[in-house]
């Protein structure tokens, strides 16, 4: 009879485990509220794991899970957990990519509106154009040619 209980109790937790992995992944997009970003989403989710791996290792402690469940499950939940670190690396670096555009924008803005070079700003009309060009965008008249 303890043997039924420990497979039930494994097949339980298998299931457990595998149900996120058998989800639809669009699902858990859409579910996502607007303020939870995909990185802390990943990090909850890994201190979740943690926190099963934590649990398992203690039922097996107490002798609740046959070794080989436990190796089984263990595996499993790192599995997870390094699945979720890779993700939350990469989502960490892309954020990084966007900060950096951001940042290069905003510097370029600062470098604009401190001093509008005569490249852009057209004498005739006072039209910003967006590039250094020879005539403005706006009006046609002809601009300061470059140094
Ligand atoms: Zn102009």
């Amino acid at each position: 009879m303890p043997l039924a209980i420990a497979l039930a109790t494994a097949a339980t937790l298998a299931v457990f485990v595998a149900f996120p992995l058998l989800a639809p992944d669009t699902e858990g997009d859409q579910l996502l509220p607007v303020d939870v970003t995909p990185l802390a989403d990943f990090k909850r989710r890994r201190m979740v794991v943690y926190e099963n791996l934590q649990d398992l290792e203690f039922e097996f402690k107490a002798g609740k899970i046959a070794r080989e469940d436990y190796q089984t499950l263990s595996d499993n939940y790192k599995a997870e957990a390094a699945g979720l670190m890779a993700a939350s690396l990469e989502a960490e670096t892309t954020s990084h990519g966007d900060a950096w555009i951001e940042s290069e924008v905003a510097a370029r803005r600062a470098r604009r509106k401190s001093a509008p070079s005569p490249q852009y700003l057209c004498p005739e009309c006072g039209f910003e154009n967006p590039l250094p060009v020879k005539f403005c965008g706006e009006c046609g008249a002809k601009l300061a040619s470059r140094p």
